[in-house]
């Protein structure tokens, strides 16, 4: 079984029945729609409407994402298709707005952050592709020198990895684009270029000043000044994306790998769960295989022990979108299988060291263990808030951990957490007045969707009586009839 979760990003080639139907069936977990992308709420709301729909008539809790664009700054447009910019030449960044750029100049979708540069500081665009230095800034803009030059095209991305800019993490676009996702009722929205744990309390305090629905906040971690607040900044996340694209810009690519091990450690104890993003299968928005170094570098996040990887140009306008899932479900059952067989080795060093320590993290790992001693088939996690089944994904049990909520958000949520098969019980958790009664219930549904069989074991947690979210009180082993 695949425990490692897959999210695909919707797009031209994916947002229409047959495509993200087939996403799904070959092991999409979560879809992430990028609002770079999208100029008007319609096509927010069908696609997300799209989603729900071949969801339900796949019988799968699809969690949906959406990813807030952020102070995202970009070149503006340029005369013909674009310029060539010579290594050694002067370049200027004009302060005017709608400037039409050439191969002397050009503007800034954001001109107002020039006042915040400085002599001696790098200017990147399009992924460090192109590389400036500031000689001095004036009334007209950034004056500066081209040390690595080539193609500009328009509205390529431009990093600023010395600079301080004074911009706020939700821009004036993001503002709507939340009221449409919260609106269309997203599991999760993402903040692009989080800077501090303030970044992400704004968005919280956004979201719960306008809906009671547990929506998470996913923080992409794509800046320098992010790594240096990484603490503060998972603490008040429910979601960290190790967003490797900016990332590898904004702090160097050989600094990417030792940052994705350190945001996924630091992730895991603090009981958080982690998304590792970009590039990740590449070469397949092009070509029907993967390189060797992409399988690797899958593996490696997964051994990092992330609990989801990413794909984005590959299944939103890829030309082998569901090539490319398979690619990665084939990794990702290759290496879960592999993990859990170092999980039983005796020389095992995947003992979790929580720093949360709470009852359901002691009674998590109690089940833990029973269930690797009893040799058992499945957990089953009673979760009202998604914790517990979340804290049980952490201690990455070789068996699946089913997860019966009575909450269908809560239930689209958990598809983002390793291991864990969502399940959805109709009957209100409050309604529920005996163990037997519970336990029957999650079993039949269980059975029904064909992840219990009898003569299975299962270990069993609960909060009881249930409920309340983080009351794991209970442990039970249960022969399935
Ligand atoms: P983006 O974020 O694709 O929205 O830029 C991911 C990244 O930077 O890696
Ligand atoms: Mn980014």
């Amino acid at each position: 079984m695949k425990r490692t979760k897959i999210i695909a990003t919707l797009g031209p080639v994916s947002n229409n029945e047959a495509v993200l139907g087939d996403l799904l069936r070959n092991g999409v977990d979560v879809i992430r729609l990028n609002g770079s992308h999208y100029r008007n709420n319609k096509d927010i709301q069908s696609d997300v409407a799209l989603i729900r729909r071949v969801s339900a008539a796949l019988n799968r809790h699809t969690a949906i994402f959406f990813d807030l664009q952020g102070p995202k700054i970009r070149v503006g447009s340029f005369e013909k298709d674009g310029v060539i910019l010579v290594t050694g030449q002067s370049f200027l960044i004009k302060k005017a707005p709608d400037v039409v750029g050439t191969s002397d100049y050009c503007g800034l979708t954001t001109p107002n952050i020039i006042a915040d540069l400085h002599p001696g500081e790098p200017v990147f665009i399009d992924d460090g592709n192109i590389r400036l230095i500031i000689d001095r800034v004036d009334d007209e803009g950034a004056h500066c020198t081209v040390q690595q030059g080539g193609k500009i095209n328009h509205h390529k991305g431009v990093n600023l990895p010395s600079s301080t800019i004074s911009v706020s993490a939700i821009t004036e676009k993001d503002e709507a684009d939340i009221v449409t996702a919260i609106a269309c009722e997203v599991d999760y929205i993402a903040l692009s270029f989080v800077s501090t744990a303030d970044d992400v309390r704004a968005l919280r305090q956004c979201i719960t000043s306008q809906t009671n629905s547990p929506i998470g906040v996913i923080s992409k971690i794509e800046r320098s000044s992010a790594v240096d607040n990484l603490y503060d900044i998972i603490e008040a996340s429910d979601v960290v994306m190790v967003a490797r694209g900016d990332l590898g810009v904004e702090i160097g690519l050989e600094r990417v790998p030792e940052i994705q091990k350190r945001i996924i450690r630091e992730c895991n104890r603090l009981t958080t769960p982690v998304i590792v993003a970009t590039q990740m299968l590449e070469s397949m928005v092009t070509k029907p295989t993967a390189t060797r170094a992409e399988v690797s570098d899958v593996a490696n996040a997964i051994y990092d022990r992330c609990d989801s990887v990413m794909l984005s140009a590959e299944t939103a306008v890829g030309d082998f979108p569901i090539d490319v899932v398979q690619t990665m479900r084939h990794i990702c059952e290759a290496t879960d299988a592999h993990l859990a067989e170092l999980k039983k080795s005796k020389y095992s060093q995947v003992k979790r060291i929580f720093q949360n320590k709470s009852d359901a993290t002691i009674f998590c790992k109690a089940a833990d263990q029973i269930g690797e001693e009893t040799n058992a088939s499945v957990m089953i996690a009673f979760t009202s808030s998604g914790t517990t089944a979340l804290i049980s994904s952490k201690l990455n049990p070789s068996i699946p951990i089913i997860a019966p909520t009575d909450n269908p958000y809560i239930a689209r949520k958990m598809a983002l957490y390793r291991g864990v098969v969502p399940l959805l019980i109709q009957e209100s958790f409050q309604n529920i007045k005996s163990w037997g009664e519970m336990i029957q219930m999650a079993l039949d549904s269980a059975k029904t969707l064909g992840m219990v069989h009898s003569g299975d074991l299962a270990i069993i947690t609960a909060g009881y009586p249930l409920g309340r979210s983080g009351g794991t009180n209970s442990i039970r082993m249960i022969h399935v009839q």
